[in-house]
């Protein structure tokens, strides 16, 4: 960040905080050669990409049901809640980076999958076998509903 004082090209963060409407990032620096402070405003650009289903249309993504489909997969299985919301943001945090404005759902999927993987091996086993031949994020999770539909037919 340039110096708006001396022109310098390099300045240390002192103090960064959200700004009271939430929507951006307050810096505060300092300038490495003049040691002049000033402060800057910064906004995240956080619109996440549309996906882009099997019979392309597009759908809103969806922080819910992504949630969601995890906590079926791994419905009794020994993984924290906090575990969960990391992968969560994590498939989050690559929806963001790809910077792209439409994502296919079927690499969602694959992340979803490979975050389940290290989550809890038996869960993935469960659902890899199933999940391979989906297309989308929703059809998995369909796909989880349907078989716990039928583990309770057959349990009766
Ligand atoms: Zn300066």
């Amino acid at each position: 960040m340039r110096c708006p004082f001396c022109g310098a090209d390099d300045s240390k963060v002192i103090d960064s905080r959200l700004s009271a409407e939430g929507g951006a990032i307050r810096r505060r620096r300092s300038c490495v050669e003049c040691k002049e402070r000033f402060t800057t405003y910064e906004t995240a650009e956080l619109t996440l990409p549309r996906l882009i289903k099997s019979d392309q249309s597009r759908a809103v993504f969806s922080e819910d049901k992504l949630r969601s489909g995890f906590l079926k997969a791994l419905e009794k299985r020994p993984v924290s809640i906090d575990a969960i919301d990391t992968a969560v943001k994590g498939i989050i945090r690559q929806l963001i980076a790809t910077g792209e404005r439409e994502v296919e759902s079927r690499i969602v999927g694959h992340w979803v999958m490979d975050a389940l993987r290290e989550l809890d091996e038996v869960a993935y086993v469960r659902f890899a076998s199933v999940y391979r031949s989906f297309q989308d994020v929703n059809a998995f999770r369909e796909e989880i509903e349907r078989m716990e539909s039928r583990a309770e037919l057959s349990d009766k």
